[in-house]
């Protein structure tokens, strides 16, 4: 016995009760109490059936996913699921809080499920590039047939009690507070029946309608969405085993792939990912004696694009938002954009119309600073000028009452000049948001030189209860992720003059796996925003000045037509010409998608070298997180860093070399990838 695995016998009923805060993952020493307590009752002869209950917030909330890439510590989790197939007893899982991954595996193997009317289970391991490896692909397909298990293991989505009942994936749905009274009535019940023992391994009930083509039908209908990823094809090819094989061999099967899928690079991608979210919320020098400052409402200046998509995430969160603009019909504009965005999504039923006026109703919208006089935290969004920016920090230093934080979500801007306009520099901040930013995860928190601990503890936790992920940022020209990625943009027009067709390099990017190329990029987001402060004569700015504005006209780099599919555009291809001659840029097109990538990437992973060494990240990481949650960057690579360091730094550097040669210093290895790279070190090496 183990202090996470207990149980105490009444009326010929065993109560497990695994307790092991704070979600019950299946460590090692969770697996062998639990056995322990499993064997004790199996050879108790009072006992007739077993219940297992969980302690605490949830049931097992899945795998201790630091054990992963490990070898399993006795006993595994297939064991213990081999064990239960084989009790002589019938056991009962009793399922609060979530019981997902290995810890819905485990349940899937007792005789029985039942589950809290709040309970939720799922098999999320698709999300970190993995299967189920402990039979859940076996067995959901038994109980479902293989069309719904294929739904719910590739897409890995929570299955609410009630879902899961009519699924069957559960057996009874019980009060929550009555959870652990109820479950050992129905254990009494069970062991008065004769003890049945129902074991979903030995169904075929579910499955017997299913066609062969259904595997190749679903692959095909989700190409999509699985695009570059490795786990999908893999569940489909394990589920069609529980269709094809007995059991056993359908389980050997399931095994084999999940071997493949850890040892793959995407799978460690993904978990990279998954670590370097949650390690980005911790800052080194605030720890949590800092305390954060309570926000209850919140003021945006400027009702714009990024003003509207900001007001909504605190909307989301129920926090009141002072809107403030400097014209009524701005204002209007700014309002009306919010509300067709929510009863958007309420058209689409994922919101009522009561929410949308809910969240309407926390909006108090201004024409006058003075309205900003009692908020907790003010954003300012207003346009990126910085004598339009200091002038609005003076007047919120007057306006804004003492102990409010002033942030700013300047994009490129020196946030210390804007503090430097306030007398309370240390209660700045930069909240850079990406836009849409409703809907982008990634929250930039710019520290400044004088930004006090207890303002950038109280962003990072804000950032959690909007939904979003704060990486920490120092100050720079483009603070983390636009810095990162401005070389991309820069590679890709230099290119582009060069002969490369954007076609080209558009489709390089998106077989790498982001979501769109450069071009597609920009004419989404609209060329008059992006060259608005052009100077020099650019393929851009002739677009602009043609009208050629990008997607909402129908035509920027891209002609498009009425379904918004691109097309290469003869006006396009003529300006490119004309502008590469007037620079005097000779035709030499980069040859193929490595050189192709090579020049578009590297520089990337330069910039993020220095912008390391530099101190503006913490860490290398969150340098992964910006670029896959600000800008799209494939999470199957894991980000620019993760992806260079299994390239391999030397010959990312070796190549970077012959770069500088032909392209100039862009291609210049920094300082901080030549000393990895001689060190035969990764960025994700520890030093
Ligand atoms: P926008 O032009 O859409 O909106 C700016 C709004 O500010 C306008 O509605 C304008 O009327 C209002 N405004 C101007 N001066 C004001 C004042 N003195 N008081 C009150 N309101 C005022 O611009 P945007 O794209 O939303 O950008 C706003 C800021 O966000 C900029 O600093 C920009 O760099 C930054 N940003 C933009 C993006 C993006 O993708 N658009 C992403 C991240 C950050």
């Amino acid at each position: 016995m183990n202090q996470i695995a207990t149980s105490v016998v009444a009326d010929g009923v065993a109560l497990i009760t695994l307790d092991n805060p704070p979600v019950n993952a299946l460590s090692a020493a969770l697996r062998q109490g639990l056995q322990a307590e499993l064997k004790k009752a199996f050879g108790d002869g009072e006992v007739h059936a077993i219940v297992l209950l969980c302690a605490g917030r949830t049931f097992i909330a899945g795998a201790d996913i630091t054990e992963f890439g490990q070898p399993w510590q006795s006993p595994s989790l297939p064991d213990l699921c081999a064990l239960l197939d084989d009790a002589p007893k019938p056991v009962i899982s009793a399922i609060h809080g979530t019981a997902l991954g290995g810890g819905f595996e485990l349940a899937l193997a007792c005789h029985y499920r039942v589950a809290a009317r709040s309970a939720k289970v799922g098999l999320p391991e698709v999300n970190l590039g993995l299967l189920p490896g402990a039979g859940g692909t076996q067995r959901v397909p038994r109980i479902v047939g293989a069309e719904a298990a294929l739904d719910i293991i590739t897409s890995g989505r929570q299955i609410k009690a009630a879902e899961a009942l009519s699924l069957g994936l559960v057996d009874a749905v019980l009060d929550d507070a009555a959870l652990r009274d109820e479950a050992l009535s129905f254990a009494r019940r069970i062991a008065a029946d004769g003890s049945a023992k129902p074991r979903i391994r030995d169904r075929a009930d579910a499955l017997r309608d299913d066609r062969p083509e259904l595997f190749t039908t679903f692959a095909a209908a989700n190409a999509r969405r699985f695009k570059g990823f490795v786990a999908p094809a893999a569940i489909i090819e394990a589920v069609e085993a529980a269709l094809t094989l007995p059991f056993e061999e359908g389980l050997a099967k399931e095994t084999a792939l999940f071997e493949r899928l850890v040892a793959s690079p995407e799978s460690a991608a993904q978990r990279h990912v998954f670590f370097a979210e949650r390690e980005a919320a911790r800052v080194p020098d605030i720890g949590p004696e800092t305390s954060a400052i309570d926000i209850a409402s919140v003021g945006v200046i400027g009702a714009g694009t990024m003003g509207g998509g900001i007001t909504m995430n605190f909307l989301n969160a129920s926090i009141p938002v002072t809107l403030v603009e400097t014209g009524q019909e701005a204002l209007d504009r700014g309002i009306a954009t919010i509300r067709r965005n929510y009863e958007a999504t309420a058209a689409k039923g994922r919101m009522t119309t009561a929410q949308v006026e809910q969240r309407m109703g926390l909006i108090a919208p201004s024409l006058d600073f003075a309205a900003l006089a009692d908020a907790d935290l003010i954003i300012e969004a207003v346009y990126e000028s910085m004598d339009v920016k200091t002038d609005i920090f003076a007047k919120l230093d007057r306006i804004a009452k003492a102990g409010a934080i002033l942030a700013s979500n300047t994009s490129f801007l020196d946030l210390n000049r804007i503090a430097a306009a306030t007398s309370r520099p240390e209660w700045v901040v930069g909240l850079h948001f990406f836009s849409p930013a409703n809907v982008m995860r990634l929250l930039e928190v710019v520290r400044g030189a004088e930004t006090s601990k207890q303002v950038i503890a109280t962003a990072m936790r804000l950032a959690k209860r909007i939904g979003k992920v704060a990486v920490l940022s120092g100050v720079c020209d483009g603070f983390i992720a636009n810095r990162l990625l401005a070389p991309r943009g820069g590679q890709a027009e230099a290119m582009m003059l060069e002969g490369t067709t954007i076609a080209e390099i558009d489709r390089v990017l998106v077989d790498y796996g982001f979501a769109m190329g450069h071009f597609q990029m920009m004419d989404l987001v609209g060329l008059d925003v992006i060259g608005r402060n052009a100077t020099e004569r650019t393929v851009m700015g002739d677009l602009v000045t043609a009208g050629r504005l990008g997607q909402k006209r129908g035509a920027g780099y891209y002609d498009y037509d009425d379904k918004r599919r691109s097309q290469p555009s003869q006006v396009t291809e003529s300006l490119i010409k004309e502008v590469a001659a007037a620079q005097g840029v000779a035709h030499d097109p980069t040859p193929g998608d490595d050189a192709l990538l090579a020049r578009l990437l590297y520089p990337v992973v330069n910039e993020g070298a220095k912008i390391l060494d530099e101190g503006i990240a913490l860490r290398a990481s969150d340098i992964d997180i910006a670029a896959v949650l600000g800008y799209n960057w494939p999470v199957y690579r894991g980000g620019p860093l993760f992806w260079a360091d299994q390239v391999g730094l030397d010959k990312v550097v070796a190549d970077m070399r012959r770069l500088e040669a032909d392209h100039g210093e862009t291609f210049r290895p920094a300082p901080l990838l030549v000393r990895l790279a001689e060190a035969g070190r990764g960025f994700g090496d520890r030093p």
